[in-house]
């Protein structure tokens, strides 16, 4: 079995965006507002996600995607909590008709009613409502709700740690994710992304949350940004803040996909980091959907960086669901009907 780990529904139906373009709109127009949810049919999920997401992952061969509504799109920092409440509804309820409508292919993870400055403890009962109703796994965590200004505290401190009391009472780990960029000085996919991961990875070492939530887990993506590149740098950061070595402290709680695209980036991924924090992930469709002209395939296939390695069995096993599976562990009843049907 090969579980993605990073999926997100970047070709929802039209009606999902003009909802949000009317929601947008009405924040200096009140008579712009939608009128009413948008009305989608099962056969317009159907048609977005067959020549895409399901069609990548029959040609690359994975099998399940751990899906979550798309990422910029969750844009935290336009408008009010209500704003976002409504908009972080809509989409994990989209979500959840795509896992209803294709049980076999995505599981479902979460996006966050995040606000600036609104305390994290305001998406406890979203991510509650996604996980026990619609059998969600996870969410996504937004280090950053102003889009790229860092106006909230660090993930260590205690302003997110109701947030975190829920997270570890249902048993779910999030992704740390922002979302799109309002910052000029920082390209959203480029820059911000890769810049948060880094950041979270950096913020873990200095704090000591995992002390105060022995269980909780976050995944970083898109390889953990600039971490396993650097990885010298922050174990001796480390070492000179007189933190505990990573293998103790940091890597107990945190994993890495593997949304890398290109070789080397994965060869050195696995170089470094230890095989049980690497989650096999994509993030197709997502940020990169072009094609390498240097090898002719897709950058985020990184199926075929696997391929192309002589790596055991074993690993493989653990990288591409057995790792999944523990940090994640409500994927299991998920796994193991797909496998049952199978
Ligand atoms: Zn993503």
């Amino acid at each position: 079995m090969i579980v993605d780990c990073h999926g997100h529904y970047t070709t929802a139906p039209a009606p999902h965006d003009a909802f949000r373009q009317a929601q947008i709109a009405a924040l200096k127009d009140p008579s712009a507002a939608p009128k009413e949810l948008p009305r989608i049919g099962d056969d317009q999920i159907r048609e977005s996600l067959e020549g895409a997401q399901l069609k990548l992952q029959k040609t690359r061969g994975t099998d399940v995607t751990i899906f979550s509504p798309r990422a910029s799109a969750m844009a935290h920092h336009v408008g009010s909590e209500e704003t976002s409440k409504v908009w972080s509804r809509l989409c994990n309820d989209l979500i959840a008709r795509v896992c209803g409508l294709y049980p076999e292919n995505f599981v479902g993870v979460c996006q966050l009613p995040q606000s600036p400055g609104v305390p994290p403890s305001h998406s406890a009962a979203e991510l509650e409502r996604c996980v026990t109703e619609l059998g969600f796994i996870g969410c996504n965590l937004n280090p950053d709700p102003s889009g790229g200004y860092w106006t909230s505290p660090p993930l260590t401190d205690r302003h997110w740690y109701p947030l975190y009391e829920k997270m570890v009472e249902l048993d779910v780990p999030a992704m740390v994710h922002v979302s799109s960029s309002c910052n000029p000085n920082f390209h959203a996919t480029g820059a911000h992304y890769i810049n948060a991961d880094t950041t979270a990875f950096m913020q873990f070492i200095e704090g000591d949350l995992f002390k105060d939530f022995p269980t909780l887990r976050f995944i970083i993506p898109h390889g953990g940004g600039a971490v396993p590149y650097h990885w010298g740098r922050y174990r001796g950061l480390a070492d000179m803040l007189k933190r505990p070595p990573l293998s103790e402290h940091v890597m107990k709680n945190v994993f890495f996909d593997t949304c890398v695209y290109h070789k080397p980036g994965i060869e050195l991924l696995l170089k470094v980091i230890p095989v049980e924090n690497i989650l096999f992930g994509s993030e197709m469709v997502g940020a990169v959907r072009g094609i390498d002209p240097e090898t002719g395939h897709y950058f985020d296939d990184t199926k075929r960086y696997f391929d192309a390695l002589e790596l055991s069995a074993a690993t493989r096993a653990q990288i591409f669901e057995g790792n999944a599976r523990r940090v994640y562990p409500r994927i299991g009843a998920h796994l193991d009907r797909i496998e049952e049907s199978a």
